[in-house]
């Protein structure tokens, strides 16, 4: 799969409209559902194995849309072919009383992966360019050099994470307004989906535009070499599964993970410990 298509070029003018919110056609349902998917996850969970093990690198997946777009299905049905242990999701929610009395980047930088983990963000400190901008949570309406220089914290931070051996790579799973409204519509319709029925949700699309403004702005200013962003279609659930598994398989690829080899000491010694094994007497408790 072309997932260069996906990604937003460093400096490049980012205009949504641009940027596909559907399936490609070349690409069957079924077979990606039994065939492809389940080939990709396999390779993704022999990779994290090597990533884990080796312990010297880490991967910060960072997850960002509107409402309904499905990071929760997102993490479900793609993350959960990794092995838990070495993998880490964090949800970011309306900063707690003890958050907001640090700067915005704390509460992120705690939770950061540890080498050999793959940190999942729902939601992250790009929130802090989104829904605080669009609902000018901190009086700074208009103030492009505020905003800009927040871009520049943001580059700033993740270059520090790609320098010490953190890979960040940022996904906006971008559904069109028309397929937001049908998801909100079921979660009114059928009972089964009123526990994510918001109504709060339904203001948010209200300012729309001014979310879709936002976003450009961001992706323009962040998408970097270092830690790029992704367009991810999200209409069609399926489909993106198939892209952002694409994407994780290249970032592991080029991380190249390799299995620590044996001290030469530990080698050496090897046939040692086995005949220790091998001599124990089977009758000793
Ligand atoms: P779901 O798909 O289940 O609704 P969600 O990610 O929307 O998941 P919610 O608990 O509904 O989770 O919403 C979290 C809310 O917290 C969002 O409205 C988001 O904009 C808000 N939020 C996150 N970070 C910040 C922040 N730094 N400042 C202000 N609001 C924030
Ligand atoms: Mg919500």
């Amino acid at each position: 799969m072309d997932i260069e298509k996906y990604r937003v070029k460093p400096k490049s003018k980012v205009k949504l409209k641009d940027y596909s919110t559907k399936k490609d056609d070349s690409y069957d349902k079924q077979e990606v559902k039994d065939v492809l998917l389940p080939e990709n996850l396999e390779k993704m969970f022999e990779y994290q194995e090597k990533l884990y093990a080796e312990n010297k690198q880490a991967i910060l997946v960072v997850l960002q849309a509107m409402d309904a777009a499905g990071k929760d299905s997102l993490i479900k049905k793609v993350f959960t072919a990794l092995n838990p242990q070495g993998c880490k999701v964090t949800s970011f929610k309306q900063p707690s009383v003890e958050e907001l009395d640090h700067d915005y980047l704390w509460r992120i930088a705690k939770a950061t992966p540890a080498y050999g983990e793959v940190g999942i963000f729902n939601r992250s400190h790009y929130e802090d360019v989104l829904v605080t901008r669009v609902h000018d949570l901190v009086d700074k309406k208009g103030n492009e050099k505020f905003w800009n220089s927040r871009f520049e914290e943001l580059n700033n931070f993740e270059k520090h994470l790609d320098n010490n051996g953190v890979k960040v790579v940022k996904i906006f799973l971008h559904v069109s307004k028309e397929e937001q409204k049908e998801r909100f519509l079921d979660r009114i319709n059928l009972p089964e989906k009123h526990w994510k029925f918001a109504s709060s949700d339904i203001l948010e699309r209200q300012k729309w535009d001014d979310y879709m403004k936002a976003y450009e702005d961001m992706m323009q200013k962040t998408s970097t070499d270092y830690a790029p962003w992704y367009v991810v279609p999200a209409d069609n659930k399926w489909f993106t599964r198939m892209v952002v598994s694409e994407i994780m398989l290249d970032i592991l690829k080029k991380l190249d993970p390799k299995i620590p080899a044996l001290s030469e000491e530990d080698e050496k010694n090897l046939d040692k410990w086995r005949e220790i094994l091998l001599s124990e007497d089977d009758n000793e408790e």
